[in-house]
């Protein structure tokens, strides 16, 4: 059995889920299909939420009528007989209900993922009438049945797979199912989802859940890029990565894959592979355990990111000096990113600010803390990057004009990353274009 996992894009026009169609029966083999919401959906609904939120309804209201327009104009041109189009009708109909009812509700965070959950649940829903229609055999399995996370929001993979496995064998005769994306439950019961561009980790999940022959991604690029093409002209299509260097590229940044997407297919062992819905002959990414060969593969770029400077002359050499530091992290549970030492101060960064103050609170009493926010870390990923002596050269070589505020080398073979201010993070990875790939 295969996943397939369709984003924003593949599916955000009715003649793009058209081509999804012809992809998920191209060759005989099993499948479930994951599905993004339509592209600008969740940004909607995140816009409508927030509106509720400032408890400005007529806003929300007007945001909801806006998004159901593109619905119903979006599903006239999917399906062609009246029946289809009735059922179509009816689900854009069902939720949008649900949008307006919670309208009338005050708001709350749960509301907020209710809300959120509507663009996966619209896609799958109105995709399987697509289907019907065109009578390709297919089930819906509702992600909300058997997806979910724990109270420290980690997935529960052993759950997943007991719920989905008992899902795949109630129908055992179908060879096509649809899933949605990101949409999952919590602790608590309630909807909850995997955080922005989820859906490509509910596609890992499922792909380590059913230990699936490839876990497939399909998008609108030809692969994972050696550099950011939001931000840099001339990138290249990379065709191999092992499972260590696509997932420091997603957790640096590389936006094609949820920063948290790769673990679940490399702990179960499923090659993924990132393919461009628009362009399906292209070659392509494929992910798996072996790196093909040593030396730089990508450079990626994580924003919104706060470096935190403890100065102490006195404390920095004193035996548990770091852990008393670390601990106050872990009791905020925010991971550091990057590190760096001297004898008179250490040097670490975070990539949310949601305990920041509560935080250097209680680092105070440590020593002298310096903030310094908007910060980007860039990462230049590869294999055994120690082996290619001249790795460091090249990179400083290149970034003489830009003002390195960190360097990180040797926590890994893979990666070595430095921060800069984010301003200067287009031209960091521009110069750095030329300076380690010649482009
Ligand atoms: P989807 O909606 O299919 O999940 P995303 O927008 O989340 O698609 O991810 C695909 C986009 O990721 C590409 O269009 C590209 O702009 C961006 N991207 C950022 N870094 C990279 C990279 N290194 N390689 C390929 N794409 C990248
Ligand atoms: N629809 C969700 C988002 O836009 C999940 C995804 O597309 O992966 O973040
Ligand atoms: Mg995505």
């Amino acid at each position: 059995m295969k996943i397939m996992k369709f984003g924003g894009t593949s599916v955000g026009k009715p003649e793009r889920m058209r081509q999804v169609k012809e992809l998920i029966t191209r060759d005989q083999e099993p499948t479930i299909v994951v599905l993004s919401a339509l592209s600008g959906t969740t940004n909607a609904l995140v816009a409508i939420g927030e509106s509720c939120a400032q408890g400005n309804k007529a806003q929300a209201k007007q945001q909801i009528d806006e998004l159901a327009a593109h619905y119903h104009r979006f599903i006239t041109e999917l399906v062609k007989t009246a029946p289809a189009l009735e059922k179509a009708k009816s689900i854009v109909n069902e939720h949008f209900e649900f949008l307006n009812i919670i309208l009338k509700i005050s708001f709350n965070e749960a509301l907020q993922k209710d809300i959120l959950a509507q663009g996966e649940l619209l896609s799958t829903k109105l995709f399987s009438c697509y289907l019907g229609e065109v009578g390709i055999a297919h089930k819906l399995l509702p992600a909300l049945e058997f997806m979910s996370i724990d109270s420290y929001d980690e997935p529960q993979i052993g759950t997943i797979k007991v719920r989905l496995g008992m899902l795949l064998e109630e129908n055992k005769d179908t060879k096509l199912f649809i899933t949605q994306g990101y949409i999952c439950r919590n602790s608590r019961g309630e909807i909850d989802n995997l955080k922005r561009g989820g859906s490509d980790y509910t596609a890992s999940l499922v792909a380590a859940a059913i230990q699936a022959s490839v876990c497939e991604i399909w998008t609108d690029i030809d692969g994972m890029h050696n550099n950011d093409p939001r931000m840099v002209d001339k990138t290249q299509p990379i065709e191999t990565l092992s499972f260590d260097e696509a997932a420091e590229l997603a957790y640096f940044g590389a936006k094609i894959l949820h920063p948290a997407s790769i673990w679940p297919a490399q702990q179960y062992n499923v090659p993924v592979k990132l393919l461009n819905t628009m362009e399906p002959d292209a070659k392509g990414t494929v992910i798996q355990e072996k790196a093909s060969s040593v030396g730089v593969k990508a450079v990626a770029a994580k924003d919104g990111i706060i470096a935190i400077k403890i100065k102490s002359s006195r404390m920095l050499l004193a035996y548990g000096f770091l852990r008393k530091i670390f601990e106050v992290f872990e009791k905020y549970r925010t991971s550091i990113d990057m590190i760096t030492t001297s004898e008179v101060a250490v040097s670490l960064t975070i990539d949310s600010k949601e305990h920041l103050a509560q935080i250097i609170k209680e680092l105070e009493p440590f020593g002298t803390v310096e903030l310094d926010e908007n910060q980007t870390i860039v990462a230049v990923v590869g294999h055994e990057l120690a082996q290619t002596g001249e790795i460091l050269t090249r990179l400083f070589d290149a970034l003489a004009s830009i003002p390195v505020r960190m360097v990180s080398y040797g926590g890994s073979h893979h990666n070595v990353s430095i921060l800069i201010p984010a301003e200067h993070k287009k031209a960091t990875l521009q110069l750095l274009n030329k300076g380690l790939f010649g482009l």
